[in-house]
């Protein structure tokens, strides 16, 4: 999606990922096939490249570092740093204004029981780094539920309050180092750990909250001094917002943006990258985008069959097709919550 954009802009792109069938291969004019930790390649693509971004969060710092000197990376290691690791990510958002959940570092059963003590149950056990979707967790209620931790042990991992949140939200920005932009805070369902819906308009979102949610966002942006891409994910409870996560990189909760903004989060990171002004976004109509997991794709096909106006289906071309693998995602522009319900809930298992 960002090579599409970068295409739409007049850029030539490249492009490395490790499977040969990578759908960027599709888009993007020339690739590379390479590990992410390959040096050498990495290198190729730099040396090849005028300017160069990520969409990637474990692209190995050590690397990137010595690359950062030698190319033009705009956006840097420093946001990716801050992210890869969940103690230094919320020690991050702390440092630079904004409230996250209670949390501890823990490693082992001593250090867990010590947690627990701190902050109480419900808690929520995560390993510090390499988590996505919902793995390397653990909630835990109960002294039962210690157990199911133990497998981690040894591993560095975070222990965190539980927030018995109203709903969880998020907000994506581009910053080019004198403005930043942001695109409408969406409101994200998730199911079995993966996001399944976001909504924007969020629906339970008051005007305060969505006024928090983009001032201390923005404000964090400025104070961290990051350039390029960035999103927050939040937990809302009361008109209190709690930093889940951040990721430097187009975020899944901003897809909607392709057809439900004027301008989307992939065209504003190229238009970033190639230094141009960027243009603040405006939400064109209620959307509701739908993520497409492995078991969704034949209703996806039944849907995109239809050809119906404002619904968007996008399949990514994946090859290999697993339940629960993010396979594609539908945005519906013009519905809301209740319309998503009311007509196109059921199409999905
Ligand atoms: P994460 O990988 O940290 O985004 O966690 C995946 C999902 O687990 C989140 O989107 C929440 O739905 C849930 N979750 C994670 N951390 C917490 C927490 N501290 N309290 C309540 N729910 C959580």
């Amino acid at each position: 999606m960002i090579a599409e954009q970068a295409k739409g802009l007049g850029a030539r792109t490249i492009c490395l990922d490790p499977s040969a069938d990578a759908p960027a291969f599709r888009v993007c004019d020339e690739h590379i096939v390479a590990p992410f930790d390959d040096a050498a390649a990495l290198d190729e693509l730099c040396r090849r490249s005028d300017v160069v971004t990520y969409e990637f969060e474990n692209v190995p710092g050590e690397l990137l570092v010595e690359l950062e000197k030698k190319y033009d990376i705009p956006q840097g290691f420093r946001p990716l740093f801050d992210s890869q690791d969940r103690v230094r990510e919320k020690l991050n958002a702390r440092a630079n204004g904004l409230n996250t959940p209670a949390f501890a570092e823990v490693s082992d059963r001593e250090s867990l029981l010590k947690g627990i003590f701190d902050i109480g149950y419900p808690c929520v056990f995560k390993t510090r780094t390499l988590g996505y979707d919902g793995h390397g967790q653990v909630v835990i209620r109960e002294p039962a539920d210690i157990k199911k931790a133990e497998p981690y042990f040894g591993t560095p991992a975070i222990l965190e309050e539980f927030v018995p949140f109203d709903y969880e939200a998020s907000i994506v920005m581009v910053a080019d180092g004198e403005k930043v932009i942001s695109f409408p805070v969406g409101q994200n369902i998730h199911r079995d750990g993966i996001l399944d819906l976001c909504i924007v308009p969020a629906p339970q979102m008051t005007a305060a909250v969505r006024e928090k949610i983009e001032t201390r966002s923005r404000e964090f942006m400025r104070r961290c001094g990051y350039r390029g891409i960035l999103a927050i994910e939040y937990f809302v409870r009361g008109g209190e917002i709690y930093f889940n996560e951040m990721a430097p990189r187009p975020h899944n909760s901003g897809h909607y943006t392709i057809e439900g903004c004027d301008t989307n989060q992939f065209r504003e990171l190229c238009r970033f990258l190639l230094g141009e002004p960027l243009h603040e976004p405006r939400l064109v109509a209620p959307t509701v985008m739908k993520n497409i997991l492995g078991q969704d794709v034949d209703s996806a096909l039944r849907i995109e069959s239809e050809r119906r106006p404002e619904v968007y289906v996008h399949l990514y071309g994946k090859t290999v097709n697993k339940p629960k693998r993010k396979m594609g995602h539908i945005t519906f522009v013009g519905l809301n919550a209740a319309g998503y319900e009311r007509w196109w809930a059921h199409r999905f298992v």
